[in-house]
């Protein structure tokens, strides 16, 4: 079978091509700059890739610039979606290329008539994010949609901007009759395949960069190889439908500190959280829906103990 990824070489797409090459199929990979061995090298040496990877220019933000990678093609996953924190200018860094860039790929889709069905990478950002306060007993799932004024008010941008293009997602599809699947991952770790730092990956090297203080934060983990594989089954699944949230587990920064602490004891870890107010509120995500993908998580731990590994390697942490 043939599919198409959109924005290959980041840090999700690039583990999702390996494991299609490994299964056998046959895939269309868009990047931004093709002629740039950074951002293609690791995607050409993958196992597989010589006989059936093929690489496509495009840009979310050029009309009809999907066409040529999604024609033809069984399955397309759009992954391709900037994550980035701290930008100056919302609008145009993150909002537009989410939301227009979703619909221009669900365009390309729509017109070729060998999709049957599109996998959309979008996240537990368009997920929990609402006025209804988390706490632990509190258990968010799929019925949950992230709230848009809730994400202006606190100016969460990348919150907004997986939002938005969710929620058009799901207004065309409906529109065009697409067959449209949503895997919702939250903050993704695990082995990094691209030579560059990816935000997710970043937020553990930043601990282990000798910091005195930890955010205060209370996020939900996944494994990048667990995030790739129910994309695929997402896919495979005939019955698959809806929305997936995939989240192993969830912790407040100091606890992640204390697995790194245990598993590192000799980085200097950061010993105090970054404001003195009260520690975020812990939250349960349900893993009913992912159980239906056959996901069966790899422990936090064990994504620590790989993310670290790949920093390591690639010198991003010493
Ligand atoms: P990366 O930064 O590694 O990858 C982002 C990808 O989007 C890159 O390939 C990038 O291309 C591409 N991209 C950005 N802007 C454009 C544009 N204008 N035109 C074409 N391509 C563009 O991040 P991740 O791998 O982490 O994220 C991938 C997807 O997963 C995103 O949709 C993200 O929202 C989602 N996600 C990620 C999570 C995480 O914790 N990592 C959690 C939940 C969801 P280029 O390489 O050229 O910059």
């Amino acid at each position: 079978k043939t599919v198409c990824v959109t924005g290959a070489s980041g840090f999700v797409a690039s583990n999702l091509v390996k494991l299609l090459l490994q299964q056998g199929y046959s895939v269309k990979a868009s990047v931004r700059s093709p002629n740039n061995v950074a951002k293609t090298e690791h995607l050409l040496k993958l196992e597989g890739a010589k006989e059936r990877l093929e690489l496509f220019k495009a840009d979310l933000l050029e009309d009809g610039a999907f066409d040529a990678a999604i024609d033809g093609c069984d399955g397309v996953f759009h992954t391709a979606s900037p994550f980035l924190t701290g930008v100056a200018d919302p609008q145009t860094e993150l909002i537009e290329p989410a939301l227009k860039g979703t619909l221009n790929v669900l365009g390309s889709c729509s017109k070729a008539s060998s999709v049957k069905r599109v996998v959309l990478t979008s996240s537990i950002a368009a997920v929990a994010f609402t006025p209804k306060p988390l706490a632990p007993e509190v258990v968010v799932d799929e019925t949950w949609f992230s709230d848009p004024d809730f994400c202006k008010q606190n100016k969460w941008w990348y919150v907004l901007s997986k939002t938005l293009a969710e929620e058009a997602a799901w207004k065309f599809a409906e529109e065009k009759g697409l067959d449209i699947v949503t895997i919702n991952p939250a903050m993704v770790i695990g082995p990094l395949l691209q030579p560059t730092l990816n935000t997710s990956a970043e937020s553990i090297a930043n601990l282990l960069k000798g910091s005195e203080t930890y955010p205060n934060s209370t996020l939900g983990w996944v494994n990048v190889k667990d995030v790739a594989n129910a994309h695929i089954k997402a896919f495979e699944i005939p019955s698959a439908s809806g929305r997936y949230c995939l989240v192993e587990s969830v912790v407040h920064y100091s606890e992640l500190v204390e697995i790194l602490r245990k598993l590192y004891p000799t980085y200097q870890l950061p010993e105090k959280c970054a404001d003195d107010k009260p520690f975020t509120p812990t939250f349960q995500v349900s893993k009913e829906k992912a159980k239906s993908l056959g996901i069966e998580y790899i422990s936090l731990e064990q994504s620590i103990k790989e993310t670290v590994e790949s920093l390591k390697e690639k010198n991003f942490v010493q």
